[in-house]
């Protein structure tokens, strides 16, 4: 079913609203996005706090963020979304918001890489951290580069988060799961160990996330090898260095 662009319009204040209520942004931070045609988007104004969004705040801009229609000016954040859509046909939402415990973690130095939790490690595995840059500037749709092809989530250095989506719910649920599984492994490092999956385990999710045909993009799971094949593997190295070395002394 074809949504009415005040159905869409009304669908981002309510995310909009969600993200200010669950403390993912404050002030007036964040922005969120919807892509309606190769040409337009909707997006939240610059100046307006996401908890106070109503409908006709919304603008309308063409793929280059130009204003095409609306009263308040489109976010300063919105090259980021631009870059988005123009990488990955598939994306039809984009939401940046600041949850806390997640941008905690980039403050931190520590990577949201550990897979700690069946359904992110289904939906979203890995999250990587982009290189700090400027906001309104290209630095930051430049530093999602690396990652773009392979991620529905990513962490911006000391700054927040951006997550995408082939529509604005599921955006928003993959923000709402980034900051989940960043509590959790912040709570299990508080109370002293971090268990990851094990690779069987993990081997399965990945098996089942194949049957499920979810959508959107998800970066694998890396399975470390066993340790003791690498100390095998070393001391077979040593042995064979220590035969040759026997020869050339003769
Ligand atoms: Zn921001």
């Amino acid at each position: 079913m074809i949504k009415s662009p005040f159905e869409i319009k009304k669908e981002i204040c309510e995310i909009g609203h969600k993200i200010y209520d669950k403390g993912f942004v404050a002030a007036n931070d964040g922005n969120i996005s919807v892509k309606v045609s190769e040409n337009e988007y909707y997006c939240t104004p610059t100046g307006v706090s996401k908890g106070a969004l109503t409908p006709d705040m919304i603008i309308k801009v063409d793929k280059d963020g130009n204003k095409l229609e609306g009263k308040l000016n489109p976010s300063s954040e919105i090259k980021m979304h631009m870059r988005v859509y123009r990488e990955r046909p598939d994306v039809n939402a984009v939401v940046h918001a600041h949850p806390p415990i997640a941008t905690a973690f980039t403050v931190a130095g520590i990577e949201l890489d550990q897979y700690i939790l069946p359904e992110a490690v289904l939906t979203i595995g890995d999250v990587p951290t982009c290189e700090y840059g400027t906001p309104s500037t290209m630095e930051i749709p430049d530093s999602l580069e690396p990652y773009i092809q392979n991620h529905d989530a990513f962490l911006l250095e000391n700054h927040g988060a951006l997550t995408v989506g082939c529509n604005l719910t599921k955006a928003f649920f993959i923000m709402e799961e980034v900051e989940f599984n960043a509590k959790i492994c912040k709570y299990a490092m508080e109370l002293g160990a971090v268990h990851e999956i094990p690779n069987e385990q993990l081997k399965k999710l990945m098996e089942l996330r194949k049957k499920m045909n979810l959508p959107g993009r998800h970066p694998g799971i890396e399975i470390e090898e066993e340790h003791s094949c690498e100390c095998g593997k070393e001391e077979l190295i040593a042995e064979i260095t220590r035969k040759v070395l026997a020869q050339l002394g003769k």
